[in-house]
């Protein structure tokens, strides 16, 4: 099936919370995939045929994929002032839930803010587990009448897949793209996989992907030799 894809996203840029480089080098790689990037443009509302955008103009489309972001599921029993706009629940830097002494929230739920994170951490992986380790050694301390410490959020570092052989990657001190990031991508996540086996049926299964060119969990296919769209201009259909 032959499908025009098109990205709406309402800020300036793709991947906004990397660097403007990984950014544009995000946003390059899907454009050569075929993908139109419609930055600055805000979804307002759809129906099962349309999607309405800030501008006033419309998409006609068969298929909406939405993407943009997470709420929290409310708990039912906690104060109506724990919770964020957005559901995430207030903690301070113990993950303690805020006006609470012995109720805890970390990783997604959590909404925990400090001084370089004045709008809360990033909802990924790295927060909740950092959190997790940490929260069970303030236990510890509390358990042994030790004082609290307070959680700081140590960045790791970013990965963002586009496609085959498109990674970006931003270490704390290095920042990356291309076939050799999209390598770095894969040995972090098979290293993360628990157990020797999951790790060894998971590689298998890539390699197989890889060099049979398996797309059937693919979403955007182009055949090889296609042309490179990405220079065509375009406009939104009304
Ligand atoms: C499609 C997708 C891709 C992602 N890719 C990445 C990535 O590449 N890298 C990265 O770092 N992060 C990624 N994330 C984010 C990452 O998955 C989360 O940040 C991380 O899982 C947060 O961990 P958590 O323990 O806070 O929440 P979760 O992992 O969501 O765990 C919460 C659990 O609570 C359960 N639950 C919910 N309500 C109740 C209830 N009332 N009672 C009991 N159980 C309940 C849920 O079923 C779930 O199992 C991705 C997220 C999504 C959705």
């Amino acid at each position: 099936m032959q499908v025009e894809l098109y990205l709406i996203e309402a800020v300036d840029r793709v991947l906004s919370s990397m660097s403007q480089k990984s950014s544009n080098k995000a946003r390059s790689f899907l454009e050569k995939m075929g993908v139109h990037v419609l930055t600055n443009t805000m979804a307002t509302s759809c129906d099962d045929k349309t999607v309405f955008i800030d501008s006033g103009k419309s998409l006609n489309t068969g298929i909406i994929i939405w993407t943009a972001g997470i709420k929290g599921n409310s708990t039912v029993g906690l104060a109506a002032e724990c919770f964020s706009r957005n559901g995430r629940i207030i903690v301070e830097s113990y993950n303690r839930v805020s006006g609470y002494s012995n109720i805890y929230a970390l990783g997604d739920i959590a909404l925990q803010t400090e001084e370089k994170y004045p709008q809360g951490h990033p909802q990924v992986a790295q927060v909740a587990i950092q959190q997790a380790q940490f929260l069970a050694e303030n236990l510890e301390r509390i358990k042994s009448n030790k004082p609290l410490r307070e959680f700081r959020y140590k960045d790791l570092g970013t990965m963002a897949t586009v496609g085959r052989h498109l990674v970006v990657v931003e270490l704390p001190s290095l920042r990356f793209q291309g076939v050799f990031a999209w390598f770095i991508w894969m040995f972090i996540h098979l290293m993360s996989i628990i157990g020797v086996k999951n790790k060894l049926m998971i590689f298998m299964n890539w390699a197989w992907k890889y060099f049979t060119y398996d797309q059937s969990t693919r979403l955007i296919i182009r055949p090889k030799g296609c042309a490179d769209i990405s220079t065509n201009n375009y406009s939104i259909p009304e």
